[in-house]
């Protein structure tokens, strides 16, 4: 990253010292994040050409990536007109959103379907896979990987051990398992409006997930499945 250090006196700081930085992948232009930085993570940001913040809640520098591995590489910069906000081109690995979704911004309805902590957790633990996904890309086989999770699902129904979100699906019984598949489908969509593919690739695993847990509360087996799309060749 070839920045001069001038910039950090360039920008004009708010009284708390803050400026607004917006976070857009390099690829695509999509919009990942917006946070603020001081001038000692705007420095770090220039010398690593990893993205520091500021962190107003835990009033911290805070290294974007520094928990998640979620960091992000600055590809270029640019300073608006007035110097009150940056603008950061970055090559994201994994996700930018610790909820796990590719960017912050989503639509506002989703955003009100989505409240459970639970389900949160759950998109969190996909972004890891985002990350494994490139790195196995060739050795996975759909068929092995669905049966495999269907299997997980099928041990968890029997089992229902504490604190797992597939344990709390069946709690919840039939009607959230269907809302489910609603606001999945529904997400689908809306990466597809949006082009994103990390993102389609990312709704369509949540959507699989809750069919595949739908079918086994009908028990219903990925077989029988087999069976009826052989049947249509
Ligand atoms: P990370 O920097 O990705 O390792 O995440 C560390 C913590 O920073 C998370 O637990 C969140 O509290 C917060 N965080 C990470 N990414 C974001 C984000 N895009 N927007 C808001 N808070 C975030
Ligand atoms: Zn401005
Ligand atoms: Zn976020
Ligand atoms: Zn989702």
């Amino acid at each position: 990253l070839n920045i001069s250090n001038d910039l950090i006196d360039k920008v004009k700081y708010d009284p708390q010292g803050l400026v607004t930085a917006i976070i857009q992948d390099y690829r695509d232009g999509r919009v990942l994040m917006v946070a603020y930085m001081n001038r000692e993570s705007l420095a770090k940001t220039i010398e690593t050409g990893q993205t520091y913040f500021y962190s107003r809640s835990r009033q911290t520098l805070w290294h974007k990536g520094e928990t998640s591995g979620h960091v992000q590489y600055v590809k270029d910069l640019e300073i608006d007109c007035d110097g009150d906000a940056l603008l950061f081109q970055v090559e994201q690995v994994g996700v930018a959103c610790h909820e796990g979704l590719r960017s912050c911004f989503r639509s506002p309805d989703l955003e009100a379907q989505e409240g459970d902590r639970k389900n949160q957790d759950l998109e969190a633990e996909k972004s890891i896979d985002s990350i494994d996904r490139e790195k196995n890309k060739e050795k996975r086989d759909i068929g092995l990987v669905l049966t495999g999770l269907s299997q997980v699902i099928a041990d968890r129904q029997k089992e229902m051990p504490e604190g797992s979100y597939t344990t709390y699906l069946f709690t919840k019984g039939q009607d959230k398992i269907l809302k489910k598949i609603g606001e999945e489908a529904a997400e689908v969509i809306i990466a597809s409006k949006n082009h994103a593919n990390e993102e389609i690739i990312y709704e369509s695993c949540d959507f699989l997930y809750h069919l595949l847990v739908l079918l086994r509360e009908h028990n219903i087996e990925l077989s029988d499945l087999a069976q009826e799309l052989d049947k249509r060749r």
